[in-house]
């Protein structure tokens, strides 16, 4: 199954054929090579990714993005073995950008999803703590595909509902979900955030609490909702009132899951999303490797501090400080 890959030493060749194997120990090798910072393992996991690319993108990907305590471990774990009943393997991953701050990652953690942790047919991944949001998700999106090469045919990438981190899930995966608390007022903090444009399905948590609540919450995000226009002209969000806790739920939630993915792949969408999504990911690692390559210029660096503070006290214009440090890059070191 490797003989596209020929220019792998053994010790990658091994790595590539157990995750195409779907072992969970080279898969777990290969997206710590992913997660490192050090440049060798770097250019490692660019090998191995290449190799299991075109065994991946088989499997439907699934945002879920919610304020912490909306329930989304207790959600996740319920679909997650829902969907092993279904004869699925599950991949759970996050991007938690906080994770870099606190050292340690509130999502995806598998203490919190106990039961399904101990599935042979799931596997969950805690977010990589690798700074910047953009890392962290670029991160998370090889992860991604490695899960797809492994046979993992149902991919889960969790966030927490603060901005932007809901934008990069959103540009990852096929379908984003939102989780929402039946609380009245919730609905307006999401449309301040810009959350609801990009979300493709809403759920209304904790209906067991209290079902009235979760009944009104719903008509509210209806009508938040019509201020939007989706980026499909064939699909509405759906708003689905439910409880993590009562497992048959979240068979409603999967069948939604699935009329989208049907209604958006005759149509050629769901493909183009994808393509789109694919293509601005790859502009997004050029952004991020030219301004690495400009602050690790040495000449950059060493006029960088000077012409800042010249910007700021008006000494020099932005855009002229802007032109000299650029210019550097169009010659060669010294
Ligand atoms: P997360 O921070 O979004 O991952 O939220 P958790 O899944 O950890 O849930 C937070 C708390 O809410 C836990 O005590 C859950 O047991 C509880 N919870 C989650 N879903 C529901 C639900 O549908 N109904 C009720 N009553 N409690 C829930």
């Amino acid at each position: 199954r490797a003989d596209f890959v020929p220019e792998l030493d053994a010790a990658d060749r091994a790595l590539v054929d157990g995750v195409l194997a779907g072992q969970l120990r080279p898969l777990a090798k290969t997206i710590t090579l992913i997660e490192s910072s050090r440049e060798d393992h770097q250019a490692r996991a660019h090998k191995v990714m290449e190799a299991l690319l075109p065994a991946s993108g088989n499997a439907l990907r699934i945002g879920i993005s919610g304020v912490p305590g909306v329930g989304k471990s207790t959600f996740i774990e319920a679909l997650g073995l829902y969907l092993i009943e279904q004869g699925h393997r599950v991949a759970v991953l996050a991007v938690d950008p906080s994770s870099s701050v606190t050292g340690g990652s509130i999502l995806g953690d598998k203490t919190r999803m106990e039961m399904l942790s101990q599935r042979t047919e799931a596997y969950i991944r805690p977010s990589p703590s690798a700074g910047s949001l953009g890392g962290v998700a670029a991160k998370t999106r090889e992860t991604m595909l490695v899960c797809e090469a492994a046979g993992f045919d149902v991919i889960i990438v969790e966030t927490v509902g603060v901005g932007q981190s809901e934008t990069a899930v959103a540009g990852m995966t096929d379908i984003f979900c939102l989780l929402q608390l039946p609380n009245a007022g919730d609905d307006l903090q999401a449309i301040k955030k810009g959350i609801m444009e990009i979300a493709d399905l809403i759920v209304i948590n904790k209906a067991d609490i209290d079902a009235r609540a979760a009944q009104l919450a719903k008509s509210q995000m209806k009508s938040a909702l019509m201020m939007f226009r989706h980026a499909s002209p064939n699909w509405t969000p759906p708003v689905l009132t439910l409880s993590a806790l009562q497992k048959d739920s979240v068979a409603g939630f999967w069948d939604e899951v699935k009329r989208y993915r049907d209604t958006l792949r005759p149509t050629g969408e769901f493909d183009a999303k994808r393509r789109h999504q694919a293509l601005a990911w790859m502009w997004e690692m050029i952004d991020g490797g030219l301004r690495s390559r400009f602050r690790s210029h040495p000449q950059v660096k060493h006029e960088l501090p000077g012409l800042a503070r010249a910007v700021e006290e008006g000494a020099t214009t932005p855009s002229a400080a802007a032109m000299r440090l650029l210019g550097y890059m169009e010659k060669p070191s010294q």
